[in-house]
């Protein structure tokens, strides 16, 4: 058995993880990524953030999605076949993991495939396939970033074909003809419309009476419309009590008493932490009420030499945070200047189409009681989507009616994800809503929208001055 040294240990490959182990290389320091998964880049890149937008590219491609508003309709979707699909997905896969190894060996980070243990605040052990102790680490610091996994209960009769998760879901063979998607949550809502889009009849079915609600609510009822557009039928108010499998179809009994069937079905009801294994109680850390580690603003659990981000300390459990809460968990560890998480972050969430949010919605205005106003661009009134195909969105910018200041953005459309950033940026520089009215624009863009929003929320206020 091999006896090891470290100054950090990480355990799990994903975003947090990866981004802590680098960060420690290039502040000099010895690391190794322990890792159980034969492959690295954890849940981000091998059955969550990366294949699922992989697909979704390959999706609106192969069928010609924002060609259909200029040259056909939504009852004449391309046929498009799973391998079409896994062409372009494995491709992605194949290039992200060698960059991802690249910069391991760049960087001199050690890994070692096996499952990773506590045996003491300074030492884990790592096991092999075969359950045997390969390596004895001591370490000075630890990183805990072992992720999520999707939270499967026992009475779900989970397979490879019908009843998915979404892990599963990357593994069947054909484009079914008929879904059923428990959970209007992110994972349900983005893998539905993307099944809506190639053209399957989607069903989305939740305890709520709609998708998605962290959304801001008219950004939600904007989604909500857009996805009944593309052929996807959202059922409120419904709990499933039994799930079975009869012949070739799942059979969802729901609480009511009602009963819907489809070809698959996709479980989507919440994830939960990967700490099973780890025996952190050696280690001095305890987990909280709803099974995630408790951490400090610096990343730290109760044991100070060991950190934890990511999935693992609960939400906003998203690959891009999660990265950032890893490099700043390595930089506190070593005594690098570091800065607290930042209050406002974006958050993408790429359904069809997309939807991304910075800063408040108009609920938690009210709410808190701001005294706010609205502007708003349609995405109609944008030269540029006119252009490339008249998608349905919308810009929508909070703003402080006293002071101006920007509050919230919300932008639903094609290229949601991308143009929030502008939006972000301002926001960190606490500008107000006349900065985007000052500022020329590249025309015809989709940035444009901050302009026009910007116009219509300052004129009212004029109005009212
Ligand atoms: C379908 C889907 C789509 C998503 N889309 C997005 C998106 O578009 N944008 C976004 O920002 N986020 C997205 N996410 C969320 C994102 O994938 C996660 O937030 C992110 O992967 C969390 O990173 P992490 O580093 O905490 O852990 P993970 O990526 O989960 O990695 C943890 C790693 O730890 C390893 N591990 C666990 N236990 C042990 C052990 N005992 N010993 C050794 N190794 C261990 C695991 O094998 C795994 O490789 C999506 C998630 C899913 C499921």
């Amino acid at each position: 058995m091999e006896e090891l040294q470290a100054d950090l240990v990480v355990v799990g490959s994903g975003p947090a993880g990866q981004k802590a182990a680098i960060q420690a290389a290039k502040l000099g320091k010895s690391v190794i990524v322990i890792e159980r998964d034969a492959y690295l880049g954890g849940a981000s890149l091998n059955s969550g953030t990366i294949p699922s937008k992989s697909l979704r590219e390959a999706i609106l491609d192969l069928t010609d999605f924002y060609k259909r508003s200029f040259y056909g309709t939504t009852s004449e979707i391309k046929k498009v076949s799973i391998n079409d699909l896994n062409y372009r997905l494995n491709k992605v896969l194949e290039e992200q993991r060698a960059i991802l190894q690249r910069q391991f060996d760049k960087n001199k980070i050690r890994v070692i495939h096996g499952s990773a243990s506590f045996a003491s605040s300074s030492r884990m052990t790592v096991t092999d396939n075969s359950g045997k102790i390969s390596q004895n680490v001591q370490f000075d610091f630890c990183l805990i970033s072992t992720g999520s996994k999707p939270r499967n209960p026992i009475h779900v009769p989970f397979d490879a074909d019908k009843v998915l998760d979404s892990t599963r879901l990357l593994s069947i063979d054909h484009v079914p003809k008929t879904m059923l998607v428990l959970g209007g949550g992110i994972i349900g809502a983005e893998y539905a419309s993307f099944f809506a889009a190639l053209g399957t009849t989607v069903t989305v079915i939740d305890k709520r009476d709609h998708l998605l609600p962290l959304l801001d609510k008219e950004i939600g009822l904007h989604l909500q419309k857009a996805l009944s557009e593309i052929g996807m039928k959202v059922l409120g108010n419904k709990e499933p009590e039994k799930i079975t499998r009869v012949n070739d179809h799942v059979e969802v009994t729901f609480k009511d008493g009602t009963v819907e069937t489809a070809e698959v079905m996709l479980y989507a009801l919440g994830r939960e932490a990967n700490v099973d294994t780890l025996q952190i109680d050696k280690a001095g850390v305890s987990l909280d009420k709803r099974g995630y580690i408790p951490v400090n603003a610096l990343f730290q659990t109760a044991t100070p030499n060991i950190y934890a981000a990511g999935d693992v300390i609960g939400p906003p459990s998203l690959a891009a945070t999660s990265m950032e809460q890893g490099r700043l968990a390595a930089r506190h560890a070593f005594g690098a200047q570091t800065h607290h998480f930042p209050t406002f972050y974006p958050i993408g969430i790429y359904t069809i189409p997309e939807i991304s949010s910075c800063g408040y919605t108009e609920e938690q205005l009210k709410e808190l009681g701001f005294r706010y106003e609205i502007g708003r661009a349609y995405y109609y009134e944008i030269a540029r989507n006119l252009i490339v195909g008249n998608d349905p969105g919308m810009f929508k910018i909070l703003f402080h009616a006293d002071t101006l200041e920007i509050l919230g953005i919300h932008i639903i459309g094609r290229a949601a994800t991308e143009v929030i950033h502008i939006g972000q940026v301002a926001m960190s520089f606490n500008a107000r809503i006349d900065y985007f009215i000052d500022q020329v624009f590249n025309y015809p863009t989709y940035a444009e929208g901050y302009r026009i929003a910007a116009l219509n929320g300052f004129n009212k206020i004029k109005h009212k001055k």
